[in-house]
């Protein structure tokens, strides 16, 4: 399939890195926010990461959880909607092919919105330092439930409202504009739903009781998968990483969509380099870069989705 975005990467970057990644084994690549942002998805990231009026780092805690766990279901049930309307791009079916080429390519994501999975990431070679929003599982301290689940709403109380028709005008509306608007929207779907990330727009208070339940112990509420603010990354998953880093020289580092500064990232980087491995880091911001570039390595700037399927072409083949 050809590719109708034209490459944005220059020319003797490209040649560089394509005659070094043609003699790489051991690949190892961090992938962050930017590249589910060539894909469409809000981040909540960083500054302005507003989810309604809270600060979205705030409801990623375990006390904001048991605190207010409709609140954060809301949040996180609207994150799996999001991440389900959207796909996996150019960049996550890129990285897949390269692992279903090469076994000695790892891939460390940060992402929790399930479309690397989706792009059909082998996964035995992706590794989710983060977990995943598609993972459910017991906050019993007694109980190990877990379950992998893709069902939106997960429950019928998450369900994100829908726009009322609006099919009858007010009574002050003389010119029937405010009708044919909303025969408008009412006829496009993408707008039917109401946007609960803004705050102007209410929502109900979700019942504990209405929340997702767990089946085994029947009497934990069930919270995400993901690895929230206060709490530790998954032991087994970097036990992993610490394996496949210490068993031999690394040749490469791809730093896709994240500025890498942030731990474990930042040691993962540090920790490629002292095994040998050049890094390319590809990003929108200039600016984003784990600490000092070296010499020898890449910086390749732009959206993800159209510069990773680009630089990995010559190994891949066209995505
Ligand atoms: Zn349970």
């Amino acid at each position: 399939m050809a590719s109708s975005v034209k490459s944005v990467v220059p020319a003797a970057d490209l040649q560089s890195f394509t005659e070094y990644l043609a003699g790489c084994k051991r690949i190892v690549a961090l992938l962050g926010a930017g590249i589910s942002a060539s894909s469409g998805l809000p981040t909540f990231r960083g500054a302005g990461g507003l989810w309604r009026s809270h600060d979205a780092t705030s409801l990623a805690t375990p006390e904001a959880f048991d605190e207010t766990p409709g609140l954060v279901w809301q949040f996180y049930s609207y994150r799996r909607h999001m991440a389900l309307q959207a796909g996996p791009n150019k960049a996550h079916y890129a990285l897949a092919e390269l692992s279903r080429r090469n076994e000695d390519f790892i891939t460390l994501s940060q992402n929790v919105d399930g479309l690397s999975q989706r792009a059909n990431h082998p996964s035995k070679q992706l590794y989710l330092l983060h977990g995943t929003l598609f993972t459910v599982k017991c906050t019993n301290f007694y109980c190990n439930y877990s379950e992998d689940n893709y069902t939106d709403p997960i429950v019928p109380a998450l369900e994100i409202p829908k726009k009322s028709s609006g099919l009858n005008p007010s009574a002050t509306d003389k010119t029937g504009k405010e009708a044919s608007k909303a025969i408008t929207e009412a006829l496009d779907e993408t707008s039917t739903e109401v946007d609960i990330s803004d705050a102007s727009n209410p929502i109900a208070t979700v019942n504990t009781k209405d929340l997702p339940q767990c089946p085994e112990c029947k009497d934990g509420l069930l919270r995400p998968g993901v690895v929230w603010f206060g709490e530790p990354l998954p032991e087994k998953t970097l036990k992993a990483v610490d394996k496949w880093i210490a068993a031999g020289p690394i040749d490469l580092c791809l730093v896709i969509g994240t500025s890498a500064r942030i731990w474990p990232a930042a040691g993962y980087v540090h920790e490629a380099r002292s095994q040998g491995a050049r890094v390319a880091v590809c990003n929108m911001d200039p600016n984003d870069t784990p600490g000092e570039l070296h010499y020898g390595d890449w910086f390749f700037q732009g959206d993800a989705g159209v510069i990773v399927p680009e630089i990995l072409k010559s190994v891949i083949g066209e995505i």
